[in-house]
C-alpha cells in the first residue's frame, strides 16, 4: 500500500517544479475548517487563494455538482444549455443594467485574457494601462499586464505596449492615457501584490480618462469580486462602474471557473473572434448558479464587510513591532511586517493550525471562507497575536 507520505514524494518528483509546496497533506475541508490526512483539524484563511467564499465543500454547491454531474457533463457553446444559460441571466442581474453579454472562461488568466482580446477588437486600438503591483493572471496577455518582475522576466519579449503607472497616482494615469488606450486595467484592492484598496479618486479618474478618450475600463475583480470585500462585488464600494469585469476565484464555489461580463459600451464581436472548449460548461455554471445563491441567501457580502472590520479592528490594535501596517477591506486583510512572511506562516500553520497566506515577502494575507464563524476568527485572532507579538 502507498502511504501519504510516499505520495507526498511522489508528487514532488513529479510535479513540474513552479510551485514551492507546504508539507501538509488536505483530504476533506467542511466551512472555514480543512483537515489533514491524520484527521488534525486546521482554520483556513486561505480558501484555496480566495476560491472557498461559501466555505468548503458548501453542501448546496456539492447537491447541485452531484445533480448536474448525473444529467450533463459536456456542452460545448455551440449548443445552448439550461445551467448556462441560467448562470448569465443571474450573473447579469447583480450588475448594473448596462452589463448586458458575458463570455465564460475557466480561470481568472482567462477571463483577463477575454476582456484584454475583447478591448483590442473593439476599439481597434493596442496599448494598455495597468499598475505597478498589479496582478492579472500568468498567461502571455494577462502577464503583460501583470507587473511583478519575477513573474514576467524569464519570459519575454511579452506582449507590446503595456505600460504601468504607481497604483494610486492619478497624475501618472492623466499622463499615460490617451487616444491611443484601448484599456486601462485595475484590481479594486490589488491581491499578490500586497492587499492595497485604491483610492477613490484614482478609480474616478481612471474611469473619467477612459470615457474620454474612448478606452474601455477593465476591472480586475477575480480576487475581490463574489462578496470577498464586504460588497458582491468591489467597485459598489467606489461607485465607479466598469466597462468589462472579470471574476474568477470564487465564482464557482471551488470549481474552476472564469467570466468577464461585458457592459454595452463594449463594441459587438464576431463570431470566432474568442472561444473555449471547456468554458461555459455546464458543471462548472451549475456550481457558480449555487455559490452565488448561497451568497445571495446566506448574505455573505454583508457578512464579510462586518467579520472584516472586526479582524481588521483586532489586528490594528496589536501591539507587535513587526507590523509595519494594517490594511484591507471585508475579508481581504494584508499585514505588512517589517520581516519576511515565510516562516511566520510556518508557525501558524504548525504551531496553531491555522493557514493564511502571504502577498509578496512582508505582507501575511488572509482570505478565510466569508462562512467563518465568530469563534474561529477568535481562534485566528489569538493566534496571530501569538505569532506576531513574538516575532522580532
Ligand atoms: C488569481 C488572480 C488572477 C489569475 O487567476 P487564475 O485563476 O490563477 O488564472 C487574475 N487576477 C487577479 C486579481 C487574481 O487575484
Amino acid at each position: 500500500m502507498t502511504t501519504l507520505e510516499q505520495l507526498a514524494e511522489l508528487e514532488a518528483r513529479h510535479s513540474s517544479g513552479v510551485y514551492a509546496k507546504r508539507p501538509v497533506t488536505f483530504i476533506r475541508g467542511a466551512g472555514a475548517q480543512l483537515y489533514d490526512e491524520q484527521g488534525r483539524a486546521y482554520i483556513d484563511c486561505a480558501a484555496g487563494i480566495g476560491v472557498a467564499n461559501v466555505g468548503h465543500c458548501h453542501p448546496a454547491v456539492v447537491a447541485a455538482l452531484q445533480a448536474q454531474a448525473a444529467a450533463l457533463l459536456v456542452c460545448p457553446e455551440m449548443f445552448h444549455n439550461d445551467q448556462r444559460a441560467a448562470l448569465q441571466a443571474e450573473l447579469l442581474a447583480l450588475l448594473p443594467a448596462s452589463f448586458t453579454r458575458v463570455f465564460l472562461a475557466n480561470s481568472g488568466t482567462e477571463a483577463v485574457e477575454a476582456a484584454l482580446k475583447f478591448a483590442r477588437a473593439t476599439t481597434g486600438r493596442s496599448a494598455v494601462v495597468a499598475a505597478m503591483r498589479g496582478f492579472h493572471g500568468r498567461t502571455l496577455g494577462a502577464l503583460s499586464a501583470t507587473w511583478e518582475q519575477h513573474y514576467r522576466a524569464p519570459f519575454a519579449p511579452l506582449v507590446p505596449e503595456f505600460a504601468h503607472v504607481p497604483f494610486n497616482n492619478s497624475a501618472a494615469l492623466v499622463a499615460t492615457v490617451g487616444p491611443q488606450t484601448a484599456a486601462v486595467l485595475l484590481e479594486v484592492v490589488q491581491g499578490e501584490g500586497g492587499v492595497r484598496p485604491a483610492d477613490a479618486a484614482f478609480l474616478a479618474t481612471a474611469r473619467r480618462l477612459c470615457s474620454e478618450h474612448g478606452a474601455l475600463l477593465i476591472l480586475d475583480e477575480v480576487q475581490t469580486g463574489m462578496g470577498r470585500t464586504g460588497r458582491m462585488f468591489a467597485f459598489e464600494h467606489y461607485g465607479v462602474e466598469p466597462d468589462i469585469l472579470c471574476l474568477a476565484k470564487g465564482l464557482g464555489g471551488g470549481v474552476p471557473i472564469g467570466a468577464a461580463l461585458l457592459s454595452e459600451r463594449v463594441g459587438a464581436l464576431a463570431v470566432g473572434w474568442h472561444g473555449s472548449t471547456f468554458g461555459g460548461n455546464p458543471l462548472a455554471c451549475a456550481a457558480a448558479r449555487a455559490s452565488i445563491q448561497v451568497l445571495c441567501d446566506e448574505q455573505l457580502a454583508a457578512a464579510a464587510a462586518r467579520k472584516g472590520a472586526w479582524l481588521l479592528a483586532q489586528l490594528q490594535q496589536l501591539d507587535a513591532p513587526v507590523i509595519r501596517e494594517v490594511r484591507g477591506l471585508g475579508l481581504m486583510i494584508g499585514v505588512e511586517l517589517r520581516t519576511k512572511v515565510a516562516p511566520l506562516l510556518r508557525t501558524l500553520q504548525e504551531e496553531h493550525g491555522v493557514i493564511a497566506l502571504n502577498a509578496g515577502k512582508t505582507v501575511l494575507r488572509l482570505l478565510p471562507p466569508l462562512v467563518i464563524s465568530a469563534a474561529e476568527l477568535q481562534q485566528v485572532t489569538a493566534a496571530l497575536r501569538a505569532v506576531l507579538t513574538e516575532a522580532l
